[in-house]
């Protein structure tokens, strides 16, 4: 069979032993199953035999952002934090959290959650479990005036050495860039609230202004400008007064 194929290339004549009283060709025409074999084993029809796999719809953009909103953090920032809870009977607010979402709410920000879940990569928490918790969570805060844009939820576990191993999961900005795709926010008019040094990185790397909300974060001067937050508050009372939303368009000179 190797041979049947060299007789196809130039420098490959020499196989054929009676090449100086024919031509080439028709020592192909002479041996169909070689020629049929090339074919189907050459590269164009293996590749068609890939399967095609579906990807799904491309992320709806809108054509412009236009609008400012305010990136809040869940456990730790907005409720209280008890790992792994499945427990809707267990969420609690933060202190004037609700008032401080009614606040921003009224000056025009669109809010959202941001928030790790890597108790689904551990399976600790079921997707069903997380799903009717973040129900909960979203129709207690309907109930008091207050309606979420969007709650935004990275799935995965961090590496062994604790770095992020996706995009989505804080420091990295996954979950404000892919919001602000999805909805048509304007992140430079955008703040992050959070109680963690992780959550004001992820405001700063996606452009937004941040918030630092706690004073449990340690205090270094060794901290890079990522981490340094805009704004510091010891609670929520404070967050709304603390953000203001800036104006669309630069002021007339
Ligand atoms: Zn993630």
């Amino acid at each position: 069979m190797p041979l049947a194929l060299g007789s196809f290339h130039p420098s490959c004549s020499h196989h054929d032993d009676t090449a100086s009283a024919r031509p080439r060709f028709r020592r192909n025409r002479a041996n169909p199953p070689a020629v049929m074999l090339m074919l189907f084993t050459s590269g164009p029809l293996r590749w068609r035999s890939t399967p095609v796999q579906d990807v799904g719809p491309l992320p709806v953009r809108t054509p412009a952002p236009d609008r400012p909103a305010v990136f809040i953090g869940q456990d730790g920032t907005l409720v209280d934090d008890l790992p792994y809870n499945t427990d809707p009977a267990l969420l609690r607010f933060k202190p004037d959290a609700v008032d401080a979402l009614k606040a921003l709410s009224a000056e025009g920000f669109a809010l959202l959650v941001v928030t790790h879940q890597s108790g689904l990569a551990r399976g600790y928490v079921t997707r069903s479990q997380f799903a009717r918790l973040q129900g909960a969570l979203e129709a207690r805060l309907r109930e008091a005036g207050v309606v979420l844009l969007d709650s935004l939820v990275c799935p995965h576990a961090p590496a062994p050495d604790g770095r992020p191993s996706c995009l989505c999961r804080k420091p990295a900005p996954g979950l404000l860039v892919r919001a602000a795709r999805r909805h048509g926010i304007d992140l430079v008019r955008s703040w992050m609230v959070g109680h963690t040094l992780d959550d004001i990185e992820a405001g700063h790397r996606a452009g937004c202004r941040t918030l630092l909300l706690g004073g449990d974060a340690a205090e270094s001067p060794r901290l890079t400008p990522l981490r340094h937050p805009d704004a510091r508050c010891d609670g929520w009372d404070a967050v709304a007064q603390r953000i203001t939303p800036m104006p669309a368009e630069p002021p007339a000179t």
